[in-house]
């Protein structure tokens, strides 16, 4: 234990935030760096104002009383007025989900683009066999926060995006905002002729940004019933509870590779730890934490 460091004040609102895997991510990354501190939950209902809203966390942010929060589902991107700057990344996303402190300013980040990409890489050699090959299409499903993130770095990468969303004005907006990434928009759920807008071009990947699955619906799926997977895609489920949800089930049945969103949950939370420490810190230790060895 290095005491002449300082006690790290951290933690995570949003509202509900009952199943959190955060704090046992970030408890095992301060007891493996050596270094003081606790990782809390601050729920904070929407709405709320006074002592323990999102707008009083700011302040205690501002005031040194905390020195790092984590934002989740709904406060993303209504935290955004309440801070002095973003980072370009989240800026460019329209969401915040890591708060730190440069010279006495709130600033807003998002790792959950950087994780996604990260924990990507571990899967995607079977995709691309050369990285001089041109990178296949990827369809994305959902179009909320989340989505964003994905967006964001499929398009840093050069990637082209189809993206399937139930409310097309929603999809409407981040075809906009990405405007240079989504290369079509398609309902959800589509129909075996809604993929014609693909046609000619190789679907790569699958990502699923939709809740559809997640404890304790875990027997809804984002992939239409009825409509085969293509050959040689890759799934990849933001959603990690259950760790196999039923779009995996579906993926593997067709021989496919599959993954679900924990190696991302792990990676946006190592990006998170070192903005507030400069600590890097062990993934394998992050994975232990969960009780689960790298996947
Ligand atoms: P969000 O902002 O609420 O967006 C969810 C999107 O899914 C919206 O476009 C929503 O459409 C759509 N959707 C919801 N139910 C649907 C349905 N029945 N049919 C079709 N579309 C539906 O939530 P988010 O922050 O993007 O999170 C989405 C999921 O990703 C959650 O399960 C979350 O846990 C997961 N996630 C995982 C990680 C990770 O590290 N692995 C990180 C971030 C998020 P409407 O707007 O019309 O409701």
């Amino acid at each position: 234990m290095n005491y002449n460091r300082p006690y790290f004040r951290l933690g995570l609102t949003g509202y509900p935030l009952d199943h959190s895997l955060s704090p046992a991510l970030h408890t095992r990354a301060l007891e493996e760096t050596g270094l003081r501190g606790e990782y809390r939950l601050y729920p904070a209902v929407p709405g709320l104002t006074g002592e323990g809203s999102l707008g009083d966390l700011i302040g205690r942010l501002k005031s040194g009383k905390l020195h790092g929060l984590n934002v989740t589902i709904p406060h993303k991107q209504t935290v955004i007025p309440m801070l002095d700057s973003l980072s370009p990344s989240a800026q460019a996303i329209g969401a915040v989900n890591t708060i730190y402190m440069e010279n006495g300013y709130t600033v807003g980040e998002n790792t959950d683009a950087g994780g996604f990409w990260v924990d990507l890489q571990r899967h995607m050699k079977p995709l691309i066999s050369s990285p001089t090959e041109k990178p296949p299409i990827v369809m994305v499903l959902g179009a909320g926060g989340a989505a964003r993130a994905v967006l964001y770095a499929l398009g840093q990468a050069g990637w082209k995006v189809i993206l399937a969303a139930r409310r097309k004005e929603q999809a409407l907006e981040l075809a906009h905002q990405f405007s240079g990434t989504v290369e079509g928009i398609i309902p959800l759920p589509f129909r075996s002729q809604d993929l014609h807008s693909i046609e000619g071009q190789r679907l790569g990947m699958v990502v699923n940004t939709t809740p559809l699955g997640m404890f304790p619906d875990e027997e809804f799926c984002p992939w239409p019933e009825g409509i085969r997977l293509p050959e040689r895609t890759l799934v990849y489920d933001l959603v990690y509870r259950p760790a196999t949800t039923r779009l995996m089930q579906l993926a593997r049945s067709q021989g496919l590779k599959a993954f679900n969103g924990l190696g991302m949950l792990v990676e946006q939370a190592a990006l998170a730890f070192e903005i507030w420490t400069g600590e890097s810190q062990s993934r394998e230790g992050m994975w232990r934490a969960l009780s689960i060895g790298v996947a």
